[in-house]
């Protein structure tokens, strides 16, 4: 029996949408995530519809699709139904090849049983219709029947209709192989963000007309990831405006920013503990570090970074050798690999990001998508300067190298640079923009 045909869990993979809140325009608004709502953005943005927006209050196949036992029966009781569940049974088992994503498709084959003769006239008719629509239907007796499914009783079953094309997947996972594949074809996805309302236009008798709705209105969930950052980004603002007034304007450096590092009562520090040396205890960290981060990039802001934790969680025994505790990103005394540079830090991938290290003019904007594994930036060059710009780009942020695409700009001799530096030389006095995707 396949591995995938028991592991039925509803979604297994740690899937997240970019943190942010939907557009203020969209030509079609999708309410909810489940199995149909990204279904409906994933056609829509194929079929090359513009601004394909969905909105989801949780997570995506948080709802019924959860629950769902994942059968892909293409026997229905109508035409539209039998197409429909035809076209799934030929789309499932492609979609991993089009998104990369395993929807734990099994050709299982499907069997309806008949216990009476209302029941048997039903599948007749429904067997010929599927047949009609091309969908392979065989009328079997009940012997037959229990060939093809040993475990079946018979006794009280008058027939079946067995179908060769039917089969399974694993619900959650489909709906994230949609999702990307939406993501894929341009479609806006959000999530932990609810619809409060649908607007209408009114009728012309002052009624609303909810045949002609012209917008939603919502709402991020509390302590979701899009209002963490908007938070972020309206605490930092003040502070950035603060220093804009002392003395005609400074500039800002925001000193021992971070977060705690012992996140949900020290988890990560007791999985340490207990051997698991990996990556995945930080994950919570590296996520919490991405939103401090994305907000600072948003306002162009530099911050000295400062996550200790006060509650001295991590092993008391270790430590950096002052006050007892441990700096919380690094402990040289929990260092297992003498060999390797990062063999002791935690949540590396939270704080090593990109970011420009030197600008040959101002900086406009700067933004790094660490799950497209893409960072852009775009600056207002002043050539006068004899500098270039300068952008580190860590490897652990691009382990398998990456494309550089910067109109007008010289890329500099990488033998001098760092390797995990890109040097970059205008010419001309305009905005340029860059663009680095892993
Ligand atoms: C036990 C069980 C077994 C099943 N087995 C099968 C099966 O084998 N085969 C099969 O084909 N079908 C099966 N089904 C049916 C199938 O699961 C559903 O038909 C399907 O999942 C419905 O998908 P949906 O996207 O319409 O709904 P949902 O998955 O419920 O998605 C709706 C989404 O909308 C979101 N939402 C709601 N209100 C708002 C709002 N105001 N703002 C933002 N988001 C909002 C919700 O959070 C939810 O995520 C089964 C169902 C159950 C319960």
């Amino acid at each position: 029996m396949p591995a995938t045909l028991v592991a039925n869990t509803p979604v297994r993979s740690s899937f997240e949408l970019p943190s942010a809140l939907p557009p203020r325009q969209a030509r079609v608004v999708i309410v909810g995530g489940g199995i149909v709502g990204c279904s409906m953005a994933y056609h829509l943005a194929k079929a090359g519809w513009k601004d394909v927006v969905l909105i989801e209050q949780g997570r995506l196949s948080g709802g019924t699709t959860w629950h769902g036992a994942g059968m892909v029966g293409q026997l229905r009781a109508s035409n539209s139904m039998t197409q429909i569940n035809k076209y799934s049974a030929w789309l499932y088992p492609r979609l991993q090849a089009e998104t990369g994503h395993d929807v734990g498709w099994v050709q299982t084959r499907g069997l309806t049983l008949g216990t009476n003769g209302e029941r048997m006239i039903q599948l007749r008719r429904t067997a010929a219709m599927a047949e009609v629509f091309g969908v392979e239907a065989h009328l079997v007796g009940p012997r037959e029947a229990q060939e093809l499914w040993p475990l079946i009783q018979v006794e009280d079953v008058l027939g079946a209709v067995y179908l060769p094309g039917d089969g399974r997947v694993i619900p959650g996972e489909c709906t994230v192989a949609l999702a990307k594949g939406a993501l894929l074809h341009g479609a806006k996805l959000f999530d932990q963000i609810s619809v409060k309302q649908l607007k209408s236009k009114p009728s012309p008798h002052g009624r609303q007309d909810f045949n002609r709705i012209t917008g939603v209105e919502f709402q991020a969930a509390i302590g979701t990831r899009g209002q963490i950052e908007a938070d972020y980004r309206r605490e930092l603002t003040r502070v950035q405006r603060c220093s804009q007034r002392v003395n005609g304007g400074c500039p800002t450096l925001i000193g021992e920013f971070g977060i705690p590092f012992d996140l949900r009562e020290g988890r990560a520090y007791r999985a340490f503990a207990a051997g698991d040396h990996g990556p995945r205890p930080w994950r919570a960290h590296e996520r919490a570090l991405g939103r401090m981060y994305n907000a600072l990039d948003q306002l162009l802001l530099s911050a000295m970074l400062w996550n200790y934790t006060a509650s001295n969680r991590n092993h008391l025994a270790v430590g950096d050798g002052w006050n007892q505790e441990d700096l919380s990103i690094f402990s040289v005394d929990q260092r297992l690999d003498e060999e390797d540079l990062d063999s002791g830090g935690r949540a590396l991938g939270g704080f090593v990001r990109p970011y420009a290290r030197f600008i040959q003019g101002t900086l406009r904007w700067m933004h790094f998508d660490q799950r497209k594994r893409r960072f852009e930036l775009g600056f207002e060059a002043d050539p006068s300067l004899p500098a270039p710009t300068e952008i580190f780009i860590p490897r652990r942020q691009f382990p398998n190298g990456h494309r550089l695409d910067a109109p007008g700009l010289v890329a500099m001799d990488q033998a001098v640079a760092d390797a995990q530096s890109l040097r970059l030389l205008a010419h001309e006095k305009r905005l340029f923009t860059v663009r680095v995707q892993g």
